[in-house]
């Protein structure tokens, strides 16, 4: 029985897919529809208008593609692009390592700037390369906003500084799966729904194939639960929770992956384990005695570190339990007491 869940309910600590607020589980319990009605239109319509809010612009056109986000990486890379093009990207990590492994594929030309895992992109080295090119052969710089591998955040106005003062024309394509603030993203982490939208940025509101009602009507409710925080305060919160989750690992004499501050991720903290434990031990253990899912570092990392998606309150369990498991001595016996200060939202 070991790979079946317990009784209860699973806590999900994950970098994504994260929980799903009550809210959004209920609005989506819904028979399917027809969604050549005029209701999913109507539907659609709003929430192309509001998405916008989410992305921070009012002129920009955003998609919402049945797909996740490697789908939304290269419906990004091949609508805006042509094969052989020469493009920029940075790798830092695992989520970094498979779009380029994408773009390669898709037949770009890819130069990558790597830096060492649990570094930020190395800007020096782009301006170098946009100085040299003068003739404007780099059609795209690509970049992770939130390398969820690592914990890890780019300066994303660093970027466009850098290619405003090479006056350089190419494109930023920003994979913001994880942290979502430009170009494009999936459903299943900052919007906290199901996997299966993949949203970038002109869709009409009639669908061209069959779209994921249910995910619609969850879409909706995200929305409608993030604009009435207000999506400022949510950023605000996710940054305080950051900070409290930093602190605690600090406190246990534990180590984040990311090396330095101005690289912290608001969304992902990755904590260093120490040598002597095995990380999947710990994740394993989380699991079968909490009925709690804990990320594992993948790749490079893997064996060093465990992840885990900052969500609202819940994470006071999480990280309650993390202390337990790496063996500082808190005495949490009963996990459940912690649910009380809330269920995680968007
Ligand atoms: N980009 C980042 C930063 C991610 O964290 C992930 C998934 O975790 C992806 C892309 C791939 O998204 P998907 O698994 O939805 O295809």
């Amino acid at each position: 029985m070991d790979n079946f869940y317990g009784p209860g309910r699973n806590h999900l600590f994950v970098p994504g897919p994260v929980n799903i607020p009550e809210h959004v589980i209920r609005a989506m319990n819904r028979n399917n529809e027809d969604y050549r009605s005029p209701a999913i239109p109507a539907l659609t319509k709003t929430l192309l208008e509001d998405i916008k809010q989410i992305f921070k612009t009012t002129t920009g056109t955003p998609f919402l593609i049945p797909t996740t986000g490697t789908g939304a990486w290269e419906s990004a890379l091949t609508n805006t692009l042509s094969p052989g093009d020469q493009i920029v990207s940075f790798l830092i990590g695992q989520f970094s390592l498979l779009w380029i492994d994408q773009q390669r594929r898709l037949n770009f030309n890819v130069d990558v700037i790597e830096s060492e895992w649990g570094q930020g992109a190395n800007l020096e080295v782009l301006a170098s390369k946009l100085a040299a090119d003068t003739v404007h052969t780099v059609k795209a710089i690509c970049i992770v906003h939130n390398e969820t591998a690592t914990g890890v955040t780019n300066n994303l106005a660093a970027v466009r500084k850098i290619l405003d003062h090479y006056r350089h024309p190419a494109l930023i394509l920003v994979d913001g799966v994880s942290s979502i603030y430009v170009a494009l993203t999936g459903s299943q982490k900052a919007l906290s729904l199901p996997t299966g939208i993949g949203i970038a940025y002109k869709l009409e509101t009639y669908w061209p194939y069959t779209p994921s009602i249910h995910l619609l009507y969850g879409l909706r409710a995200s929305l409608d639960l993030i604009f009435e925080e207000g999506l400022d305060n949510v950023i605000a919160r996710h940054s305080r929770l950051a900070k409290a989750t930093r602190l605690a690992v600090e406190a246990w004499g534990l180590k984040n992956c990311a090396q330095k501050e101005e690289w912290y991720s608001n969304s992902v903290t990755a904590v260093l384990v120490p040598p002597n434990l095995d990380s999947s031990e710990i994740v394993s253990r989380a699991w079968k005695r909490y009925n709690l899912s804990l990320g594992l570092g993948l790749n490079k990392v893997a064996g060093k570190k465990i992840l885990f998606m900052f969500e609202e309150s819940l994470i006071l369990f999480a990280l309650q339990n993390m202390g337990l498991l790496i063996g500082d001595g808190m005495d949490v016996e009963n996990p459940i007491l912690f649910t009380v200060f809330g269920c995680g939202g968007n």
